[in-house]
């Protein structure tokens, strides 16, 4: 099939590539991001890939059905940058790699806690001053602490049970329990429990309208002084503005980010020597108990073969007409 594959860098065509050899799909890589006035390159394509900062609003996907596009082939996991009410509309398929590195993106967040609670970063760059002093780098031993998980599907099982390990003891919440997560020994209870019980708090839900939001100023109020809180799913979760109330009042105790609300206009790209235009953004990096990555958490060697990998066989499936269901993405996904 005739595929364009938008926002792609150097590693996403060296695995693509790979992977084609046993596909034989036609593959056209494009640099740019897919928007409004870059779609038009998808014309011509049945099939268009894209990514977490590509943008399928119903503009987008209106202009690609029109130029003769059948299947939005995502090759991440969320999809909250898809309209898929629009791509029901307009009868695009969308399909989603829901599951290439679970463990990956858990072991990510376990870096950002770790590193945070031992100021791994500050005494990195301590060292390469010359300077050995110890003072500012207290941290505490995670073993016995209580860690909140909120979301146990397959990133939040991972976590679960590498947090398991560390001997803590592990709260969850979820709109369905996890069988495979409750066999681990957690304890499932409401988010206000959660919240108030944590010492750790990590997000592992996607992002649809009722989890939009989801860490507010209420829900901040309710956590425990000197929280350490942990976003590696999606920044639309959390309201970034409480976040520097909650930074600067010591309630937030230690913030590790590997999403952010607005990083479409920031992340995956190099803006060394420009302006952040982002204040809040800005304005969280000044704080030395915020350690932020930039979308980081899935990439990984395993992670990025998976993705191409189920990519190209979605784009087989499609053709032969045999698209798994937990592969496709359709409007009851968000209907909860
Ligand atoms: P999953 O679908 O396996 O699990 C999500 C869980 O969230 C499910 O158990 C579901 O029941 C629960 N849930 C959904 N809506 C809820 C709600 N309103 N309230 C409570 N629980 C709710 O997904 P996953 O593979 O574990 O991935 C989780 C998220 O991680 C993805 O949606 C994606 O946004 C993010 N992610 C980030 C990266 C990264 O590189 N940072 C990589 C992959 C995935």
């Amino acid at each position: 099939m005739k595929v364009a594959v938008f926002n792609t860098k150097s590693y996403d065509r060296m695995f693509l590539e790979q992977a084609n050899q046993s596909f034989h799909h036609e593959l056209k890589f494009f640099d740019i991001a897919l928007n409004p006035e870059t779609c038009k390159l998808g014309f011509g394509f049945e099939a268009v890939c894209g990514f977490v900062s590509d943008r399928f609003d119903r503009d987008v996907l209106t202009q690609l059905a029109e130029g003769g596009t059948r299947l939005i082939a995502l090759r991440c996991a969320g999809f909250n940058n898809v309209d898929l009410s629009a791509a029901q509309d307009l009868n695009l398929t969308v399909v989603r790699v829901p599951a290439y590195s679970p463990y990956g993106v858990a072991e990510h967040a376990v870096a950002l806690i770790l590193a945070l609670n031992r100021k791994i970063y500050r005494a990195h760059n301590r060292i390469h001053n010359g300077n050995f002093s110890l003072e500012g780098l207290l941290g505490f031993e995670i073993h016995g602490k209580t860690v909140g998980i909120l979301g146990t599907g397959k990133i939040g099982l991972a976590m679960a049970s590498i947090m398991k390990g560390f001997g803590t003891e592990v709260l969850t919440y979820d709109v369905i329990r996890n069988p495979a997560c409750e066999a681990l020994g957690v304890r499932y209870v409401t988010k206000e429990e959660l919240f108030k019980m944590s010492d750790i708090i990590s997000l592992h839900l996607p992002l649809t309208k009722e989890t939009h939001h989801l860490i507010d100023q209420k829900a901040l109020a309710q956590m425990k002084d000197g929280v350490m809180l942990i976003n590696t799913s999606r920044g639309g979760l959390i309201d970034s503005i409480c976040l520097i109330e909650g930074l600067k009042k010591g309630k937030i105790g230690y913030l590790g980010l590997d999403v952010y609300e607005e990083e479409e206009s920031l992340f995956f790209e190099d803006h060394t020597g420009q302006v952040i235009q982002d204040d809040v953004f800005a304005r969280l990096l000044t704080f030395p108990n915020v350690l932020i990555t930039g979308h980081q958490a899935f990439f990984t060697r395993n992670a990025l073969k998976n993705i191409a990998e189920t990519i190209l066989r979605n784009i087989a499936d499609f053709e032969q007409g045999k698209i798994s269901s937990e592969n496709e993405v359709a409007v009851a996904r968000i209907k909860r």
